[in-house]
């Protein structure tokens, strides 16, 4: 039987996926991921565990890569997260592989939109942009089947997107990009801003930590700063939402990452604020929550091999 692998490269663990060449996942492993030496083990420490799959090496079809950083055409610009620089995964994997295979590597996020497409949320559909909204805010835009790669490789970097008003600088050194407000560390910023800021009643104003999750459970409750929390990030998520639909005319936003388990709560208050400012031919485009969790990324490096047929 013919086989093919989808991986998903983080910073703490490499995910794999065995896939029969219809898509449908057979195994799935996980092992840390060994950042000493600039990432030097990685590859290394992947290939050895494809292998001890109960597989015929022979009968590799393909395997599919996602890392956490810009890609382009295959090589790896930068994953800080890993330790790499300029760093080609293709050739890395070949040269310790005692088979002739094919090999494609793309940026993480936009594997998990292309596999919300394949399935998850989306499927069906052509047409998607992909938000993850966990400690930063990622995303993925697939138009017509294809990832949008870009010139750069930073095509679907959507967290950068300026759309804040709060002055909050951002992990890339701008300002006001939206995973300053839309991720889990921007919810925890904006609870300290307007514990510190404003005058609003809380049960926030008695916690020392608090959790992305506990504040959406409070503004569920009616808390006036959790509420204003969340009209910050909706207002934020749908401002995004307006500029991309006119950029991609996508027929899907998929919502993933821990701070998406908010579900149609977040979901429906992000559509009606995008109805408001939507584009007149743009307002029906459909809002959903990812299905497939921390799979998405080794689906969508299986469909990459597929795709890249
Ligand atoms: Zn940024």
């Amino acid at each position: 039987m013919k086989v093919r692998f989808g991986v998903d490269v983080g910073g703490t663990t490499i995910k794999i996926g065995l896939f029969d060449t219809t898509g449908e996942l057979l195994e799935k492993r996980s092992i840390e991921t060994d950042i000493s030496n600039q990432g030097s083990n990685i590859i290394p420490d992947l290939v050895k565990a494809i292998q001890t799959f109960d597989i015929d090496l022979q009968h590799v079809q393909g395997i599919g890569v996602g890392v956490p950083g810009p890609v382009k055409d295959g090589l790896v610009y930068q994953a800080v997260n890993l330790g790499w620089h300029h760093y080609d995964v293709a050739k890395a994997i070949k040269t310790d592989w005692p088979y002739p295979v094919k090999v494609t590597v793309h940026n993480d996020a936009n594997l998990a939109a292309l596999g919300e497409l394949m399935a998850g949320a989306a499927q069906d559909v052509k047409n998607l942009v992909f938000f993850t909204l966990g400690t930063g805010v990622g995303g993925g835009i697939v138009s017509d089947g294809k990832i949008i790669e870009g010139a750069h490789g930073a095509g679907g970097e959507i967290g950068h997107m300026r759309v804040g008003n709060k002055g909050f600088t951002c992990a890339c050194g701008n300002i006001d990009c939206l995973e300053t407000i839309a991720s889990a560390s921007g919810i925890k910023r904006l609870a300290a801003h307007y514990v510190q800021e404003s005058n609003l009643p809380s049960r926030l104003r008695q916690e020392s930590y608090y959790s992305a999750k506990y504040i959406f459970d409070l503004a569920m409750s009616g808390d006036p700063i959790a509420e204003t929390i969340i009209e910050d990030v909706t207002d934020a998520l749908a401002q995004a939402t307006q500029i991309l639909a006119v950029v991609a005319d996508p027929d899907t936003f998929v919502f993933g990452g821990g701070v998406s388990r908010a579900g149609d709560f977040l979901i429906d208050k992000i559509r009606k604020k995008y109805q408001q400012i939507a584009f007149p031919t743009l307002r029906n485009i459909h809002f959903k929550v990812a299905r497939l969790g921390n799979d998405a990324g080794i689906y969508g490096a299986f469909k990459s091999v597929y795709d890249e047929d």
